[in-house]
Parts: C-alpha cells; sequence; structure tokens
C-alpha cells in the first residue's frame, strides 16, 4: 500500500485487507433497529408543483463535477442555475475535508488536467495551498521525493503537483467562479427528482423550507456524486460495492488543531520503527486506526479515515451508522495521538466533516466508459480530457465525452464521481482533478446542446473538443490538430 489517502497499490483493482479498514459482519444489522411498522407504503397524492425558475442548464450538485460544470457553461452563455443541498461549494474536497487534491500531474510531472481545475487553484490565496513548487514536479530525485512523499506529493519516487488547501478558501473561490460566470446559485435545495417528458430529463423537483418545487431546463448535469438523478430517471447503474475494495469504504473526515505537524513528521521519518510500533499499538487499542496526514497549515492534521467497509452509501441507516461510528473513532484517535504521538500533546478537535466521505454509490452505464483496456495510450476520437494514469507503469488515459452521456436516458449528463467507467478505472477517475475535468466537459456539451436546442448526445463532438481547448483544457496533440 503506498502512503495515498486513497491511492491503491500498482496495477489498479485491490481485493485486499489491510489494518486500515475490514469488513465488520458480526455487525451487519448495525444498529439499524428492528421497525415494526403496521404498512409498509402510504400514497403521495399528485398535486401541482410551482415552478421555482426555468434555465438552459440546471446542474445538480456542488461538488467539484458540478462546480466546474456550472461555471464552464455559464461562460458559455447558457443561463445556468446550481443547486446544492449544503450551504457551501465543493462537496467532498471541502464539506468532505478531503482536502488533498491528488493529482494536477502526469508522471513526467506535465500537468495535463488544466481549464477550470489550474484556474481555481491558481486563484486560491497564499497560505491557502501547500504543495511541491513547480520545478520539483516530476522530480526522481531521491531526497526531495522523500521529503514529499511525506507530505502527501510524492508516490513512485516522483513528486507531484498533489497540494493541501484550505477548505474555506476552496468553498469561497468556487462561490466566486460561479456567480463570476453568471450563473445562478441555489443553496440549501434538496434535488429531488428528475422532471421526465418523454423520457428526456427536462428539469428537477427539489426540497427545500418552502417545500417542493421544481426548476425547467433544457439540460441538466447530474453532478450528485450518487447519480441521484439518472437514478430515479431510470438510467442504468452499476452499484458493484465490494466490501473487500478500498474504493467502495465510507467514512467521515476530520482535522485536529493544535498539532506540531513537522515534529510529527521528523519523528516518523527518524523513528520509522517506533512509528511502526505506535501503529501497532494504536491498532490493538482502537481497532480501525488510521494514521495523520498533513493539511494545508504546520498546525492541523488531517484524517481521511479510518475507513468503514460494508455500508452503502444510499442507504440512510448505513449512512447513520458511518456517523455515528467515525464520530466515535474520531475521539479515540485524539486520546491515543494525544498521549503517544509527538506533536499531537496540545490536539484538540477541531473539525468533523460536515458531508460524509462516499468514494463510490452508483456509477452510470454510458454511451463509452473508460476501461482498463483504455489505459494503453490510445486516445479516445471523443476524448474531452486526459487523466494522469495510476501509476508510472502506464501512460495518460483518455477519457471520452460518452463517459458522461447515459446509454439511452435523454437530457441529462453525468460528470464526476459517477462517471461511466470501470472498477479499476474509477480509483483515479473519482479523484478531484478528474471530477473537475469530467465537470467542466459536462458544463460546456450541456451549454452547447441548450444552445443548439438538441440532446447533449447529439452535440458534435468536435465542437465539444473545440470549445473545450479555448476555456484551456489539456487534449492530445491530435485530438487538437484536429479540431483546430
Ligand atoms: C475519504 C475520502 C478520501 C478521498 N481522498 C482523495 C484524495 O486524497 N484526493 C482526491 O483527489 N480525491 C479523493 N477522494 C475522492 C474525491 O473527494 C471525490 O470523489 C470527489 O470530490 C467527487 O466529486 P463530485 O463532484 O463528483 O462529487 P462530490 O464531491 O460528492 O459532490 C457532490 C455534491 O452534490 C451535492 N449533492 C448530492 N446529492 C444532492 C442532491 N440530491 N441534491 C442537491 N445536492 C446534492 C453534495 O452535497 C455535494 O456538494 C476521496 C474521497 C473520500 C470519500
Amino acid at each position: 500500500m503506498t502512503q495515498g489517502s486513497d491511492r491503491p497499490p500498482e496495477g489498479g483493482r485491490l481485493f485486499f485487507r489491510t489494518e486500515l479498514f475490514q469488513v465488520d459482519r458480526a455487525g451487519a444489522g448495525r444498529r439499524r433497529r428492528q421497525r415494526v411498522t403496521q404498512r409498509t407504503t402510504v400514497t403521495e397524492p399528485a398535486r401541482e408543483i410551482p415552478v421555482h425558475a426555468e434555465c438552459d442548464v440546471l446542474v445538480v450538485g456542488g461538488g467539484p463535477a458540478g462546480t466546474a460544470a456550472a461555471v464552464a457553461a455559464a461562460r458559455l452563455g447558457a443561463r445556468t442555475l446550481l443547486l446544492e443541498r449544503h450551504n457551501h461549494l465543493g462537496g467532498l474536497s471541502t464539506g468532505g475535508l478531503v482536502i488533498w487534491i491528488d493529482r494536477m500531474t502526469d508522471w513526467e510531472g506535465k500537468p495535463v488536467i488544466r481549464g477550470f481545475a489550474e484556474e481555481f487553484l491558481g486563484r486560491l490565496p497564499k497560505g491557502a495551498i501547500s504543495g511541491p513548487p513547480r520545478e520539483a514536479w516530476g522530480s526522481r530525485d531521491a531526497a526531495t521525493a522523500a521529503w514529499w512523499s511525506l507530505r502527501t506529493a510524492a508516490f513512485h519516487g516522483i513528486v507531484t503537483h498533489s497540494p493541501t488547501c484550505d477548505p474555506e478558501w476552496m468553498k469561497l473561490t468556487a462561490q466566486e467562479m460561479v456567480l463570476e460566470a453568471g450563473a445562478e446559485l441555489l443553496f440549501h435545495a434538496w434535488g429531488a427528482m428528475p422532471v421526465l417528458e418523454g423520457g428526456a430529463v427536462r428539469g428537477a423537483v427539489f426540497e427545500s423550507k418552502q417545500g417542493r418545487r421544481a426548476i425547467l431546463a433544457r439540460v441538466v448535469v447530474d453532478a450528485t456524486g450518487d447519480g441521484d438523478l439518472f437514478h430515479r430517471a431510470g438510467a442504468a447503474s452499476s452499484e458493484d460495492i465490494d466490501e473487500r475494495d478500498i474504493h467502495h469504504c465510507i467514512n467521515t473526515a476530520w482535522l485536529f488543531g493544535g498539532v506540531d505537524m513537522p515534529a510529527f513528521l521528523r519523528w516518523r521519518a527518524e523513528k520509522p520503527a517506533e512509528f511502526s510500533e505506535f501503529m501497532q499499538r494504536g491498532k490493538a487499542a482502537i481497532g480501525l486506526f488510521d494514521r495523520a496526514f498533513v493539511s494545508w497549515r504546520d498546525d492541523v492534521a488531517l484524517f481521511m479515515g479510518p475507513r468503514l467497509a460494508g455500508f452503502s452509501a444510499v442507504d440512510v441507516d448505513d449512512q447513520t451508522e458511518v456517523e455515528i461510528r467515525s464520530h466515535r473513532l474520531m475521539v479515540q484517535h485524539l486520546e491515543f495521538y494525544r498521549a503517544h504521538a509527538p506533536g499531537f500533546g496540545g490536539a484538540y478537535l477541531m473539525l468533523s466533516a460536515p458531508q460524509l466521505g462516499v468514494r463510490h454509490a452508483r456509477r452510470l452505464v454510458g454511451v463509452g466508459a473508460v476501461t482498463r483496456e483504455c489505459w494503453d495510450g490510445r486516445v479516445q476520437p471523443d476524448e474531452i480530457g486526459v487523466s494522469p494514469s495510476l501509476s508510472p507503469k502506464f501512460p495518460n488515459v483518455s477519457v471520452g465525452y460518452g463517459a458522461l452521456v447515459p446509454e439511452r436516458l435523454d437530457g441529462l449528463l453525468a460528470p464526476g464521481r459517477h462517471l461511466s467507467c470501470d472498477p479499476s478505472s474509477h480509483s483515479f477517475l473519482r479523484e478531484i482533478p478528474q471530477c473537475w475535468l469530467t465537470g467542466q466537459a459536462a458544463g460546456v456539451a450541456a451549454a452547447l446542446a441548450a444552445n443548439a436546442g438538441v440532446e447533449p448526445r447529439a452535440v458534435p463532438v468536435p465542437e465539444i473538443q473545440r470549445a473545450l481547448l479555448r476555456q484551456g483544457v489539456h487534449l492530445r496533440a491530435a485530438v487538437a490538430e484536429r479540431v483546430a
């Protein structure tokens, strides 16, 4: 296992147990109460729902994918509305405290995730982003890589552009970029059901303190991460939850303040045997025991685990159980780290993530899909972005537009961590930079579809590629030359 948060070992899909997570079969029913109900269903009467707004592009979900989609669509002149259930943008990258942007460069150090992602990171103020300087990206110098490897920015002995960022500045930056682009924002609004007309999605019904309301749109971008809208519209998805797979674990992340991370890292580097013994003792004392990662500040430690396996991210009882366990584990970690870890003597509970950390719930069955066969360096004819590969063994991976387009359902695109791909490819396509990448492409395609009055699947791919290039996205030279 590499040291990274969610990094699989070489080769891709992983089916293994580590000390980092285990399936709790004994608690299969968990705390779920044995509820006894007199009736199994109630009838919801048909009713008229007020139309809250009409727009060209409705984006549901304001995580990395939704934010990039809204900005990209609005910049092409589409009347765009972004609807988010929480009070902030950024999704798991902010509310989930997944503040580690892994990774923008390929194994040569070349930035391949560009466009919105690059602009977004570039707008973060000094002090809100921490990571290796540009000249170090791609460095294979052993000492440099060893130093950054402890700071989550070097893997396989290569320094990468994988910064850690201040979640509050990420929220604010995303919000201002959306508003500057001319998109409308709606917080505290939970996308409940797609509006279907003739089998195509033409908006969404949402719940808020005002009750149930509808937004009508020419194209909907489902950026909920869990495929809430395409699933309820009847589009096919893969829900291959594998309890042995790290990518299907769920947990709530947290931050400890008042720490001295440089002292902790020095200890880790200089006394590896002591650190290993500390981890063993932690495991013996707590069971699921996680290590601390650096954040954007030296006095704040990030915990993106321990990962809990065997729970469904779309089952409300399971979600509740994961929250309960994660919060208890957080306090147990605080006590253990304070007592035994150098640098943690004055640690305190700073924040547990407002959003539950979900790696996988549903993945779209699309017109196309990124699969392991695509890791051979091929350039997809419908390329809408280029992803760094899983390890230096593989070349960069071309991401095709078909991975965002439902096999049959019209009126909707699905970027972000629920795009169409196989489980192995999902392990890196669900990362934040890739979600910015697919979100931007979906926003561009949705705007072009809405502006032309056609379905997203009918938008000529060269038009999408041309618009993406104009928005600063990196596409392979073969594609760029073809559409120039
Ligand atoms: C614990 C953990 C560790 C990870 N580690 C890393 C890492 O180190 N580096 C990395 O790059 N990636 C990492 N990831 C992956 C990455 O964080 C996510 O895959 C990525 O944020 C997904 O982006 P998204 O926009 O598709 O979805 P999300 O970030 O999940 O955003 C979805 C947004 O939609 C909103 N939403 C959902 N449903 C509705 C609805 N029905 N109505 C309205 N709004 C809705 C949510 O509130 C949220 O804001 C990790 C993930 C987890 C859980």
